[in-house]
């Protein structure tokens, strides 16, 4: 099989830090990247407006081309420098708090393969499997929910969910955030990759897809020189504006189909905190499925078969005049049945694979000492 091929589609659970060292281990190592780690006080203009240099607490100056504001929430560069205006998404998501928390689990047990998402009275949990522990954590809006009622809830569904877990070994970690993004993500010779261009809450987790999706549309779409940047930042601007969008609207779908009845859940259905392109498709897809017609873009962060897994997924409208299945039709579901069953019976379980990737892993630094 190639590499990183699977037997099915499949996501990551990634260990943010080991990854972090391993990307600087490569970059350093094998790219040539010099990587000076300091802190950034202050940014030197030059007289154009553009950045010249930043300087840093060690007292060094760091010139250069062209800048990559990565500093999250402090957006030092994009926000501190550049002053470019936040837009606030919160009246259509109104969640603006998480708390998280690592629970141990026994060796040997089952690993779950998917996140799992439950709705809570206002908000939701997240659930993640993985080797030595679960990472759990619940996201709210402080509007309709106080922190200790939200850490009283989080600790009822691990209760539930880990019962060997003693509960006051556990001490979840706070966090709040603003819901949006900036206007422009590129002004300048400034391009603001991950938080510092914006954050959504985590439902569909889609940021570190932006982080990669910017990247990219970077590494495509590279300035030879100064002269083409600002046609390439007003291009980058108008792309990603779009992908914002389309993120706020898959997520806003989830709370526009929801039925639960607390004021949390009526609130985030209110057709005023509807995007009008979403309250569109959505009379749309009352007529006729979701379809790629709907999602223009070549490489859409969420595509059709997502809208459609979440609509059908959670009652939405099947169009009247929708024609019966033909035989074709039934001959591949007949058929995806079938594969599942086989998949079922031979693919390894999710501790399983990952046992084997540990120990093969293992395996290679031994042989490349
Ligand atoms: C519990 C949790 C679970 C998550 N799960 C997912 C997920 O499943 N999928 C997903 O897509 N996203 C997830 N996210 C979100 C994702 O992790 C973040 O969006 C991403 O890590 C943001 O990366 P960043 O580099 O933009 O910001 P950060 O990780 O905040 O990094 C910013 C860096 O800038 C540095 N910095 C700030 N100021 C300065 C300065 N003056 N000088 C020098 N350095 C400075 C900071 O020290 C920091 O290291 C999760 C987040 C949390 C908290």
């Amino acid at each position: 099989m190639a590499p990183y091929s699977g037997a099915l589609n499949y996501a990551y659970h990634l260990d943010a830090a080991k990854l972090a060292a391993r990307l600087s281990r490569h970059a350093v190592g094998t790219l040539g990247v010099t990587h000076l780690q300091d802190k950034v006080v202050a940014v030197d203009a030059g007289e154009s407006g553009d950045i010249a240099a930043v300087r840093t607490r060690g007292g060094e100056r760091v010139e250069g081309d062209l800048f990559i504001d990565c500093s999250g929430h402090a957006a030092l560069l994009i926000g501190g420098h550049y002053g470019v205006e936040w837009i606030n998404r919160s009246p259509i998501l109104a969640n603006d708090r998480a708390l998280a928390v690592q629970v141990p689990v026994a060796e040997g047990s089952p690993i779950q393969s998917q996140t799992i998402g439950t709705a809570q009275e206002a908000g939701w949990i997240w659930d993640i499997g993985l080797p030595s522990r679960r990472g759990i954590g619940c996201v709210y809006a402080s509007r309709f929910l106080e922190d200790d009622k939200a850490e009283a809830i989080l600790r009822d569904y691990i209760a539930r969910a880990v019962p060997d877990v003693p509960p006051d070994s556990l001490t979840p970690r706070r966090l709040s955030f603003p819901t949006g993004h900036r206007a422009e993500f590129w002004r300048g010779n400034c391009l603001a990759v991950g938080l510092s261009a914006g954050f959504i809450e985590p439902l569909e987790a889609s940021a570190i897809v932006m982080i990669e999706l910017s990247l990219g549309a970077l590494i495509d779409n590279f300035p030879a020189s100064r002269l083409a940047m600002d046609v390439h930042a007003a291009r980058f601007n108008e792309l990603f504006r779009t992908r914002w969008d389309r993120v706020v609207d898959f997520l806003k779908l989830h709370y526009l189909l929801s039925r639960r009845d607390e004021p949390y859940w009526r609130a985030q259905r209110d057709p005023t905190t509807v995007p009008p392109r979403l309250a569109e498709l959505v009379e749309l897809w009352r007529d006729q499925p979701p379809s790629r017609y709907d999602l223009p873009l070549t490489d859409e962060i969420f595509p059709a078969a997502s809208y459609q897994y979440v609509w059908y997924g959670m009652g939405g409208a099947v169009p009247p005049h929708l024609p019966p299945p033909t035989p074709a039709m039934r001959t591949q579901l007949d058929q995806l049945r079938q594969r599942t069953r086989s998949l079922l019976s031979v693919l390894p379980s999710n501790r399983a694979l990952l046992g084997s990737h540990v120990a093969a892993g293992a395996r290679e630094k031994v042989a490349q000492p």
